[in-house]
């Protein structure tokens, strides 16, 4: 059973913030902005490109409850999903990264490397 799945399954502790039969979310232990949250669906998915479209459509209310609960509809904030070895997962449980709760900088890395490619 991956970490994920363990604290969907309440074997490791978690700091919950919103959760419904299909979804949970809860704090990062290693917050990389002043509120980071993790959602997650509640059934193992390896990660966003082996997400069904189905799940997704009711993700996506979930993670905006998510924000008007934690007030970041009002300020705004950052979703982001890490796919794969070069997306840099680390656990190959869906899920996404809900940053808030300042002014975000954006980071341009490997921008030399997607110019090469691109451009
Ligand atoms: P990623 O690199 O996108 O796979 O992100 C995995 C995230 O899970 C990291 O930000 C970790 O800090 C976080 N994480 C790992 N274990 C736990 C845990 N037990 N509780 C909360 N967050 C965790």
């Amino acid at each position: 059973m991956c970490i994920f799945c363990k604290i969907v399954a309440g074997e490791i502790p978690s700091n919950k913030v919103h959760e419904n039969d299909e979804f949970l979310a809860f704090h990062d232990i290693n917050p990389k902005a002043p509120i980071h949250i993790l959602i997650i669906p509640k059934q193992h998915i390896e990660n966003f490109q082996s997400c069904p479209g189905e799940v997704m459509a009711n993700m996506t209310p979930f993670i905006q409850e998510v924000a008007k609960k934690l007030d970041l509809d009002k300020t705004g904030y950052r979703l982001i999903t890490n796919n794969g070895e070069d997306g840099g997962q680390e656990v190959m449980h869906l899920h996404f990264h809900m940053l808030g709760g300042a002014k975000l900088s954006w980071p341009y890395q490997a921008i030399e490397k997607v110019a090469k490619k691109y451009m």
